[in-house]
C-alpha cells in the first residue's frame, strides 16, 4: 500500500528539523536536565482515531504545563464557570509562565495556563477532594489519553524540593484568599500533575479527545463536556504558549499548550490532535522544534483558524 500523505509529511518534517540545534533543555527542575536534547517525536491523531507518527513517539517525558488545560476543564465541570472565574481570570498576561503577578484590582491570577492560575485550579480541586484530588486528575488525563498514565516520582520529588518560586506563588495566593489553608498540599497536587508521564502519542490522543468534542476517538469514552472543551480551547488559544501566545495565534492559529519537559500539544477543532516532543526550549519555555513543526503543518495544510482557504475545518476530508 502506498504510504499515506500524512505519514510522509511527518517523516519529512522530522528529517528537516532533527538537525535544528537551537534552545536548551530545562534545568531549573534538576531532574529535567537529564533529558536528551536529541529526542524528537511527532504524533498526529485524527478524530477518526488514525495515528500518524515518527521518531521518539514512545519515549515518555513529564507532561508539565500541558496538564493545565485539563485540570482547568475539571474545575469548570466541578465548580461551574462562575465560581472558577472568581478565582482565576481568562486574560493573557504577556508574562512568563512563572511570573509572580496577579491581576490589578481582583488579585486573581491572569489565566489558568500560567503557574499562578494552574496552582489556584489545583487548590480548588484539592479543597473539594483532598487526598483523592490527584487520583482524580490522573484518571481524567488517563481517560483523555486512552491508557493508564503514571507519575515520574523522581521529577515530582525534584520539583517539590526545588520549586521555591511556585511555593512563593502559592503563598501569595494564600495571602489573597485564593487558595485554601492547605496551600502546600495543593502544591503537591500541582507538582504531581506536572510529573505525569506521557509520550507524544498520548498527547496527540489527548488533543484529539478535545478535537473530538471531548470524547476519546479510540476508546469512545466521554471525558469532557462540550462547554468545558470550548473554554479549554479558548484559553489554550489565547494563553497556551505564554508570552509567545500572540505570535503563535498569528503564525499557527490553533489552540495549543506547551510544557517545559519539551512537549507541545495542538488541537485542530473537530479534526486532529498534534503533538511533538523535543526537550530544547527557547527563552519563553516552548520547544524550539515543536514550534517549527507546528508552524509548518499549519501552513502546509491550512490549519490556521482564520486561513482564508478554510482548509482547517475540512482537513480530514481533504487528506483521509
Ligand atoms: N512544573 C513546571 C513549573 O511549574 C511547569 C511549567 C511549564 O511546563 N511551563 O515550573
Amino acid at each position: 500500500m502506498p504510504q499515506h500523505e500524512l505519514q510522509a509529511v511527518v517523516e519529512a518534517l522530522h528529517d528537516r528539523y532533527r538537525s535544528l540545534d537551537e534552545g536548551n533543555v530545562a534545568t531549573y527542575i534538576p531532574e529535567l536536565g537529564k533529558a536528551s536534547p536529541e529526542d524528537f517525536g511527532i504524533s498526529l491523531v485524527a478524530t477518526t482515531g488514525q495515528v500518524f507518527e515518527t521518531g521518539d513517539c514512545d519515549r515518555t517525558f513529564t507532561i508539565q504545563s500541558i496538564s493545565k488545560p485539563f485540570t482547568y476543564g475539571m474545575a469548570l465541570e466541578e465548580f461551574g464557570e462562575a465560581a472558577v472565574s472568581r478565582h482565576v481570570g481568562v486574560e493573557p498576561s504577556g508574562d512568563a509562565f512563572n511570573s509572580i503577578e496577579l491581576q490589578n484590582g481582583t488579585n486573581r491570577p491572569h489565566n489558568p495556563m500560567i503557574n499562578a492560575g494552574a496552582i489556584t485550579v489545583s487548590a480548588l480541586l484539592h479543597s473539594r477532594h483532598r487526598d483523592d484530588a490527584f487520583d482524580r486528575v490522573l484518571n481524567q488525563l488517563s481517560a483523555a489519553a486512552g491508557r493508564r498514565l503514571s507519575v515520574d516520582e523522581g521529577v515530582f520529588e525534584s520539583e517539590r524540593r526545588t520549586g521555591h518560586r511556585n511555593r512563593a506563588i502559592a503563598h501569595l495566593l494564600l495571602n489573597f484568599g485564593l487558595v485554601h489553608e492547605q496551600a502546600e498540599r495543593a502544591l503537591d497536587v500541582y507538582f504531581r500533575q506536572c510529573s505525569i508521564l506521557v509520550t507524544s502519542r498520548d498527547l496527540a490522543m489527548m488533543g484529539a479527545t478535545l478535537a473530538n468534542m471531548g470524547r476519546n476517538p479510540v476508546t469512545g469514552e466521554p471525558v469532557f463536556d462540550l462547554a468545558s472543551v470550548r473554554h479549554m480551547l479558548a484559553i489554550m488559544f489565547t494563553c497556551g504558549m505564554y508570552d509567545y501566545s500572540g505570535e503563535w495565534a498569528y503564525r499557527v492559529g490553533v489552540p495549543a499548550k506547551s510544557g517545559v519537559a519539551g512537549g507541545v500539544m495542538a488541537v485542530v477543532n473537530r479534526q486532529l490532535g498534534i503533538a511533538t516532543y523535543s526537550p530544547p526550549l527557547d527563552s519563553r519555555g516552548n520547544s524550539c522544534r515543536g514550534i517549527e513543526v507546528c508552524v509548518e503543518l499549519a501552513t502546509r495544510f491550512g490549519l490556521h483558524a482564520f486561513d482564508c482557504s478554510n482548509v482547517g475545518s475540512s482537513f480530514l476530508q481533504a487528506v483521509l
